[in-house]
């Protein structure tokens, strides 16, 4: 089955049209067995997150959530999706955020809202561990309908969402990662971003003839430059990534890769959340009508769609 493009799709709703061009900066570093990618989503994060009335400790970590899935889609060889899935039994009991090959960016949180006020008063600056609770986190590399979905999954682990994705990586992965993740909302608004590094078998493209333990050196070299990139930079829009990234590797002969777009990214269709209201039983729409209207918001973009009862299930009376 071939879906339709979003831009075809006269059933989906107008959603902002943003596209940010270099959004990922894939690069690595010459003679080093280092790669990474800079992500910086720039004013689409903003976009992303006020679509929700979620309490900001909330957003700022979905904010996180979305650079990372930005940054770990971009390196997908396919076409297809890359997502996050925190599940735990914290005020936020769910957190979801997907980017596809192509750089479409969503999410979804499901939360208490009485448990966030409670954790509020308690933490004001709350932990993605005390926010998320006991739980797992989820990889998944989606390729579309009949195909298998990869998933990884691990136990939530570390007081960040940064610890988190490391965490998973060291259990998961047969290389060293290291993740930094980034969000804040300032006077423009709100802007995310990830510093994402893996540690890789070859050297600036060549397979490695050093000892190990140069490599060794160089991997702690390159994390101890990049644990110096602070948030002011990483958020400041008018700092470009190449700047970013010379300033932080610049004895390590950086060389920058191909960027990659991200943009807006919901896929909710009036057609799809018409086929799950008719799953729902006749009383259930009954209730769920006001005035013969039923509204359900996209989970994802928060976009209202409205239909006649009488359009959907079969109608009452
Ligand atoms: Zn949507």
């Amino acid at each position: 089955m071939i879906d339709t493009p979003a831009f075809l799709d006269t059933n989906r709703p107008d959603t902002p049209n943003l596209v940010v061009d270099q959004g990922v900066v894939p690069f690595y570093l010459a003679s080093r067995p280092v790669r990474g990618r800079l992500v910086r989503p720039g004013v689409l994060t903003d976009t992303l997150l006020t679509r929700h009335d979620n309490p900001d400790v909330v957003l700022r970590l979905a904010g996180e959530a979305l650079a990372l899935v930005a940054g770990l889609a971009s390196a997908l060889k396919f076409k297809g999706s890359f997502s996050l899935q925190a599940k735990g039994d914290g005020p936020v009991t769910l957190l979801v955020a997907d980017c596809t090959d192509a750089g479409a960016l969503r999410f979804h949180v499901r939360s208490d809202d009485e448990k966030v006020a409670a954790l509020l008063r308690e933490h004001p600056e709350p932990t993605a561990a005390q926010i998320l609770g006991s739980g797992y986190l989820a990889f998944s590399v989606d390729q579309g309908p009949d195909t298998d979905i990869h998933q990884g999954i691990v136990e939530i682990k570390g007081e960040s969402l940064s610890d988190m994705a490391a965490h998973y990586f060291t259990t998961s992965e047969q290389h060293a990662c290291w993740v930094r993740l980034y969000c804040h909302k300032g006077e423009e608004g709100w802007r995310a971003g990830a510093l994402i590094l893996e540690r890789i078998a070859t050297e600036g493209g060549h397979v490695s003839d050093s000892a190990p333990e140069d490599g060794d050196d160089a991997w702690e070299t390159a994390t101890t430059l990049a644990a110096t990139l602070t948030e002011a930079e990483i958020l400041d829009d008018s700092l470009s990534s190449e700047t970013l990234l010379f300033r932080l590797f610049h004895s390590e002969d950086p060389c920058i890769g191909q960027p990659r777009a991200l943009a807006f990214g919901c896929r909710c269709s009036r057609a799809r959340l018409a086929g799950i209201l008719e799953t729902f039983p006749t009383d259930d729409l009954d209730h769920m009508a006001e005035d013969g209207t039923i509204t359900m918001n996209c989970s994802f973009c928060n976009h209202a769609f409205h239909f006649q009862r009488d359009e959907v299930g079969r109608a009452a009376g």
